[in-house]
């Protein structure tokens, strides 16, 4: 089976991990600060708190945000359950904004109508969680100027975009948002095994996500409310989690850093060869505007279901039958069934509902050979006949 996804490991990535095991030490060392320090200056952001994964850095990023019981989160239906659970986990609700047919992304002019609408109701988001999926970066201008205008906090949930950049500025300078939000997840652009992080340009921000990430505790004399006990103390100062990057990973993530524009690099020329291959077929591959480039995470496609006589499902299990290793990003969220206690149904979303009956994730990665990216175009050839 070709997987869809898969990370590119060299032995220098293994080197760097066995130091790692070799030295004093395993767990929040100096490779972490290491990493935080590379992700700063790849994006231009003044702080990056790594995480144990991205899932764990929107957990952090909603409750440093202040997000909790009362407040509500808006995020697109076409994404990873993690972009719309972080708000569950703070006891604030989740709704979500339609996307736009064409890059899947969420739709400005669906946030604007919905807006508007909330604004009336007082039913306005604390915050937004733009996901840009498949690594293409959403409208960001625009959503930062509606979040200035209504007044929400904006997380990005770059999961997908490590590498990409937006109006010629790398993904994560959070030029536009408040946090920034990286996975380390093999499948991802670069890989920690598990991991994520958060990035901000308000110190605060970062602060507090670093102290949530290890427990609420400090040991900074000037956050305590009296004077250390001695010179073992250190104080909770809120209800933290254990939400650290190992030594060990932050190493192999530092290490996949060099090669990260190599991977995009790679990414692009293979989504260039689909493109251009696939031309002919009944389907339609996800437009990239021309202000962004994407980091391309994933190569999702369209099925003109009018031009075929199988269904997608049907297709989708021939791919799978003949070895390819496809995939379907995402079911909507809002139509998972523990969403439903929510009052959510189907026909909510009719955008995100109708991608999910035409989508399919086509193989991509790095390490994917021409030869085998010819043999997925050959058998997509075939099924669709
Ligand atoms: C992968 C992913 C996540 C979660 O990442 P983890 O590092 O596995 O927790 C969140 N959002 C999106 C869009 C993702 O693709």
């Amino acid at each position: 089976m070709i997987p869809y996804g898969r990370q590119s490991i060299s032995d220098e990535d293994i080197q760097a991990v066995v130091d790692v095991l070799k030295s004093d030490f395993l767990t929040q060392g100096p490779v972490v600060e290491n990493f935080e320090q590379a992700l700063c200056e790849y994006t231009s952001v003044s702080h990056a708190v790594v995480t144990n994964s991205a899932t764990s850095a929107l957990h952090l990023a909603c409750r440093a945000l202040g997000l909790g019981e009362g407040d509500i989160l808006w995020t697109t239906p076409i994404t990873f359950v993690a972009s719309a659970n972080c708000a569950l986990y703070c006891g604030a609700t989740v709704d979500f904004v339609d996307i736009d047919p064409n890059t899947y992304n969420l739709s400005v002019d669906a946030l604007k109508v919905k807006l508007d609408q909330a604004e009336k109701d007082g039913k306005l988001p604390k915050v937004l969680v733009p996901v840009h999926l498949c690594g293409l970066p959403c409208d960001m201008e625009s959503i930062g100027r509606l979040a200035k205008q209504y007044g929400f906090s904006v997380i990005e949930d770059a999961s997908h975009a490590v590498g990409g950049r937006y109006q010629d500025q790398p993904v994560g300078d959070c030029r536009y948002s408040d946090i920034t939000v990286f996975s380390f997840h093999p499948v991802k652009i670069i890989t920690t095994g598990e991991g994520g992080a958060a990035l901000t340009n308000n110190h605060n921000l970062a602060e507090r996500m670093a102290l949530l990430r290890s427990h609420g505790i400090t040991r900074d004399p000037a956050q305590m409310t009296h004077e250390p006990d001695g010179d073992w103390y250190y104080q909770q100062i809120d209800l933290g989690y254990n939400y650290r990057m190992t030594d060990m990973q932050a190493a192999l993530g530092l290490s996949q850093m060099t090669r990260l524009d190599k991977f995009v690099k790679r990414r692009h020329k293979i989504a260039a060869q689909y493109d251009n291959m696939l031309r002919d077929l009944p389907l339609t591959p996800q437009k990239r505007q021309l202000d962004c480039y994407s980091a391309i995470h994933l190569y999702v496609i369209r099925l003109d279901s009018a031009e075929l006589k199988k269904s997608h499902k049907q297709v989708f299990s021939e791919l799978r039958e003949a070895g390819i290793g496809v995939n379907l990003h995402y079911i909507p969220v809002h139509m998972q069934p523990w969403y439903q206690k929510f009052g959510f149904n189907k026909g909510d979303f009719p955008q995100a509902e109708k991608y999910y009956t035409e989508a399919i994730s086509l193989p991509l990665f790095p390490d994917m050979s021409d030869d085998k990216l010819l043999i997925v175009v050959k058998e997509l050839g075939n099924i669709l006949q």
